[in-house]
This record gives structure tokens, C-alpha cells and sequence, in this order.
């Protein structure tokens, strides 16, 4: 019945901290020595312009805009690719995966651009466990993984929500909102306790699915 098993990727697969080097130290940082000012200074002046764009926006995303409109002499590959030793794969996953890949078609469902998917993905090494890579806001042009992502995804994979399993760390938009379209899911909080729907280890799949 299930063909599919669909991943979020930030605080699921990996944890969120790369996203965070990237955005909230690699930029500021090259601003404040591009321009000559405290990094303390840097950050505030690149928050505002974060937040005067806001997580409504795709642009928000962009971190091609981002590099363009501070005018900064650094490329998107060079930037990215300085933070990559903060890319951790999230405890028990990769058994997980490397255990579920056998029986199912595994895939990745972020909302993140994906340039940053494909950098966090390539370097767990886990890449090649799944079959494709769905950004809502590259491949949809969707800044959150609202219903409509999740009936473009049923589309995109060719499938019936009823063989879709989605697994993610959020509790509104990879654990309600699937459901509302008819995804079975798994909120992925290890701070939680467990109980059926709800997964305090990566390990508790191997059960479930
Ligand atoms: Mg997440």
C-alpha cells in the first residue's frame, strides 16, 4: 500500500544549524569585512533586510538575491560550501534510511532553496538512498509546505496520498497538514514522548512503516 516515504530534511534528516552558519554568520561576517564594519553591526543591518523581505517571500530563499543585493565579493558555491562540516546527520538516521530504502521509494521534502538541500544532502552521503528532491520553494515556487505542496508532491511522485508516507520535524506543516490531505505522518520530536503518530527516535520507523 505505502511506495513512498517522504523526508524533511532541516531537524529530520540533518540538524538545522548549517542553514543557520550560512545565513546568520557566512553573511554577516562577509559583510562586515566588505564594508568595515563590527560583525555585531553587520548582523543587525543584515537581519533588518532579512526581515524587511520576510519568510512570506520566495526572495527570503534566495540566497543568490541575498549575495547580489549586499553586493558581496563572495560566490553562492564558495559560501556554501565553507560551512559544510556544520552538515550533521541527525542520530540513527542513516541506518534508517539505508534499512527503509529497500522496501520504499524514499524522497526529500523541504521547504529550503535547492542549492542548500543538495549541499546538506551530498554531504551526509545519504544521497543516493533517495529517488528524488522536492523544494517547495525552488520546484513550487511555495514558501511553505502548505496542503497545495503536499498535492503537487502526490503529483510530482505520480502517487495517491494513501501510498505517501511523510516524516518531519514540525508539527503543523509535516504532521497536520499531510494528514489533511490524506498523507499518513510522523511528527519527528525527540523531546517529546512517544506515542504512535508522534517519534522520539529515528529507530521507532523501523517499527511503524
Ligand atoms: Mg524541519
Amino acid at each position: 500500500m505505502k511506495k513512498f516515504i517522504s523526508f524533511d530534511l532541516d531537524g529530520t534528516i540533518v540538524d538545522g544549524r548549517y542553514g543557520n552558519m550560512v545565513w546568520l554568520e557566512g553573511v554577516p561576517e562577509r559583510y562586515a569585512e566588505q564594508y568595515s564594519l563590527p560583525v555585531a553591526e553587520a548582523l543587525a543591518e543584515v537581519k533588518k533586510a532579512y526581515d524587511s523581505v520576510g519568510e512570506a517571500h520566495l526572495l527570503w530563499y534566495d540566497i543568490d538575491y541575498w549575495l547580489r543585493r549586499f553586493d558581496l565579493a563572495i560566490s553562492v558555491p564558495e559560501l556554501l560550501d565553507r560551512y559544510r562540516g556544520y552538515i550533521r546527520v541527525l542520530p540513527h538516521v542513516a541506518e534508517v534510511i539505508e534499512a527503509l530504502h529497500t522496501r520504499y521509494e524514499l524522497v526529500i521534502a523541504s521547504n529550503a532553496a535547492r542549492i542548500f538541500v543538495e549541499k546538506e544532502l551530498g554531504h551526509t552521503g545519504l544521497e543516493r538512498y533517495f529517488s528524488r528532491v522536492i523544494s517547495a520553494t525552488s520546484d513550487f515556487g511555495m514558501v511553505k509546505k502548505e496542503q497545495g505542496f503536499y498535492r503537487r508532491l502526490c503529483e510530482v511522485l505520480g502517487a495517491s496520498p494513501a501510498e505517501i508516507v511523510h516524516v518531519g520535524d514540525h508539527a503543523v506543516f509535516d504532521f497536520e497538514v499531510p494528514r489533511l490531505v490524506g498523507i499518513d505522518s510522523y511528527h519527528y520530536n525527540p523531546a517529546a514522548a512517544a506515542n504512535g503518530a508522534v517519534i522520539n527516535d529515528f529507530t521507532d520507523l523501523l517499527e511503524l512503516l
